[in-house]
């Protein structure tokens, strides 16, 4: 919350005018350069006190809050690039309009965090330039004294309801456990991972993760929509009634990611090496572009997740090439075509049938071994001989009958998980989205 209403003032002012930087940088220096010849931040960073000198309202602003701004179409851009990289179809960054630009990033200097405030869980976060914001934080903040553990960077955002919030980065001395040395893998502590469309995860000790159930928050979105709608536009019940809707879309993309996290951690604590298909464009071009949008988010979202708890929790993270995976036979290898609606592998040389995507995980595991080195023989991978036996199983009967596996995540940290995945299995749902919610989901 800001000190005072001249706080909240001064602070969209500055987001404002980063805003201004911005889209400065990207319409006048960025977008016009030559793709071979497009300027590099520091380039751009060092154009600043030009663009001061003539736009002296700049000057109000911390200088190195502008620069995070320019820095801004660099990360941006480096999204894109690993997305197109991947064979996905980007846009372009776009100028931003003041709805889409709410936040300002203080990187190393320019801010002062004190909660020593003597209440728990309150402290003020002084901005340089801005003012004071009282801020209740609910993970631990390292104190001044803690020479492990520094603040690096805080971000000030003004969320679309209107609410004030602040992000504190923390950045922690390489305290990571180690990740065992590829000789003290063994084959069972590894496991392959489909990530698919129509269920999210399958993997190959066949255990099976449907997609998480949003038809509840979907139809709650729809609603709201539909108020909106109703209402004079501007009037203060549209105003409601779009926050409203704003943190409808908010919950939902908590969820999202709350099942995510959760399902990352899991996997991480649970094995040594987990080994995941890079992000598959070709996989999604049956989807309508929206769909198609936000799969291709949400995997590479699955993937970053399974990156940052891999490194927290000592578990290899290993990234296979995605082509051929759902066509070869991970028994004997040989590749046989089948469209999407195929859900079974049945091998035409071997006779090996199983679930399509357990087929995938089993073949992404062995990529995976030979990536990381780890050696092994195909006998020692128990290929279709886990106790779902070698048929068809639907995802349903995943979890209900491996009481096995509901053990093994009860056991675990992630005791919701269990609880929450046997919800979502109840049924898999198709991941298109509504051509309206996919857009205001994805922006
Ligand atoms: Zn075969």
């Amino acid at each position: 919350m800001p000190e005072d209403t001249t706080t909240a003032e001064s602070a969209w002012n500055a987001i404002q005018t980063c805003r201004e930087v911005y889209n400065h940088a990207l319409t006048q220096e960025y977008r016009p350069a030559p793709d071979h010849n497009k300027p590099s931040y520091n380039t751009m960073q060092n154009m600043l006190p030009k663009w001061k000198r003539e736009w002296s309202e700049w000057k109000g602003v911390y200088s190195k809050c502008l620069q995070m701004a320019v820095r801004r179409i660099k990360n941006s851009e480096s999204v894109l690039d690993s997305l197109e990289e991947r064979g996905f179809d980007v846009g372009r960054l776009k100028w931003k309009s003041p709805r889409e630009y709410r936040s300002i990033k203080y990187n190393q200097s320019g801010f002062d965090v004190d909660n020593n405030t003597g209440q728990d869980g309150h402290a003020i976060v002084n901005l340089s330039k801005i003012g004071n914001f009282n801020l209740d934080y609910h993970r631990p903040l390292p104190t001044k004294q803690n020479q492990n553990a520094k603040i690096t960077e805080v971000i000030l955002k003004k969320q679309k309801t209107g609410d004030w919030t602040v992000s504190i980065v923390v950045k922690y001395d390489a305290d990571y456990p180690e990740k065992p040395t590829v000789e003290n893998i063994s084959i069972e502590d590894t496991v392959g991972i489909d990530l698919g469309i129509t269920k999210f995860i399958h993997d190959s000790d066949n255990r099976a993760f449907a997609r998480l159930d949003e038809e509840k928050d979907r139809e709650r979105v729809e609603r709201r929509h539909r108020s909106l709608s109703r209402k004079q536009y501007e009037s203060e019940n549209w105003n409601k009634a779009r926050q409203s809707l704003v943190r409808a879309y908010e919950r939902l993309r908590n969820r999202r990611e709350d099942y995510r996290e959760k399902l990352a951690c899991w996997y991480t604590q649970e094995y040594d090496a987990v080994f995941l298909e890079d992000l598959d464009v070709a996989s999604m071009t049956q989807q309508d572009r929206n769909a198609r949008n936000i799969s291709a988010m949400s995997w590479y979202a699955t993937i970053q997740a399974f990156e940052r708890h891999g490194n927290k929790n000592g578990c290899h993270i290993v990234k296979v090439p995605p082509e051929g995976t759902t066509k070869r036979c991970a028994k004997c290898g040989v590749g046989s075509d089948k469209p999407l609606w195929v859900r079974e592998h049945s091998c035409p040389s071997c006779g090996f049938t199983v679930d399509r995507d357990y087929n995938s995980s089993l073949e992404v595991q062995q990529l995976g071994l030979k990536k990381l080195g780890v050696e092994f023989e195909k006998e020692e991978l128990g290929l279709g001989q886990s106790e779902y036996s070698s048929n068809t199983m639907s995802v349903e009967a995943g979890i209900s009958e491996g009481s096995h596996h509901r053990d093994a995540l009860l056991s675990n940290t992630a005791v919701n998980l269990a609880i929450e995945a046997e919800n979502l299995m109840r049924e898999h749902r198709s991941p298109t989205l509504k051509e309206r919610t996919a857009k205001a989901v994805s922006e």
